[in-house]
């Protein structure tokens, strides 16, 4: 893609000094001058849909904060990274451009994890109607015992960093040279870009803004996080922590 770029941009150069209408026709300057025109364009990212209602969370996590959470945050989040992308020269890859997002535009850094980042906490969320006890199974199961020795103690852990981070953030459990680790990341950071802290691959996500649990829980997040362990999807962490 780079280099069909760099050929038009030499080709309109050329053009614009009168030499390459005496190499290449007028037909063949038009094609030139509407391809270059064209030149390249992102493809609008887009929300995904949610696995399940808006209500379906439900008691843990309300109607209202799904709804409002999902099509105004996550949507704005998208809209802002779409701008943000617009008129960038080379194909924008969400996960390719967290390895050097220290280097990007701040916009991109926070509406790209804001995307990012939600895309995948919907995902790692599943409705339980009946409040039945929601335990991790298989593999992860075993790594969270081997690396935290209980799962009891990993719940702990994990609620504790969530509960203090200062101001919005997210906390993660991630892959990191074969072990799980939890950490936390401010504002719309993940632990994919290389300004974290901690970098790993994310195998849980908690969104710890404000705007996830205000609307039901207010100020008491702590309540809001020993809730949310009712919904977590662990099959779907099972995947990641499977996934390369
Ligand atoms: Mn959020």
């Amino acid at each position: 893609m780079n280099d069909r770029r760099e050929f038009f941009k030499k080709i309109g150069l050329l053009g614009l000094t009168g030499i390459a209408t005496k190499l290449v026709s007028n037909e063949q300057l038009n094609v030139i001058e509407q391809l270059g025109e064209q030149s390249f364009q992102n493809t609008k990212i887009t929300l995904p849909n949610l696995p399940y209602a808006y209500n379906a969370l439900e008691p843990f996590i309300d109607e209202q904060t799904m709804t409002i959470h999902h099509t105004k945050h996550h949507q704005a989040y998208i809209d802002k990274l779409n701008k943000a992308i617009e008129n960038l020269a080379d194909k924008f890859v969400l996960e390719e451009s967290f390895k050097t997002i220290s280097k990007a535009d701040i916009a991109i850094r926070n509406n790209g994890g804001g995307q990012y980042n939600h895309s995948l906490f919907w995902q790692l969320m599943k409705p339980n109607p009946t409040s039945k006890e929601n335990l991790p199974t298989k593999k992860i199961a075993e790594s969270i015992i081997r690396d935290f020795n209980s799962f009891e103690n990993f719940k702990k852990e994990f609620t504790e960093k969530a509960t203090k981070i200062f101001g919005s953030g997210w906390c993660w459990l991630i892959v990191q040279d074969g072990k799980l680790k939890i950490t936390t990341t401010p504002n719309q950071d993940n632990p994919l870009m290389d300004v974290a802290a901690e970098k790993g691959k994310p195998v849980l996500a908690l969104d710890i803004w404000e705007h996830a649990y205000y609307l039901k829980y207010q100020n008491k997040r702590a309540d809001y996080i020993n809730n949310w362990w009712n919904i977590v999807n662990w099959e779907k962490a099972e995947e990641l922590y499977n996934s390369k």
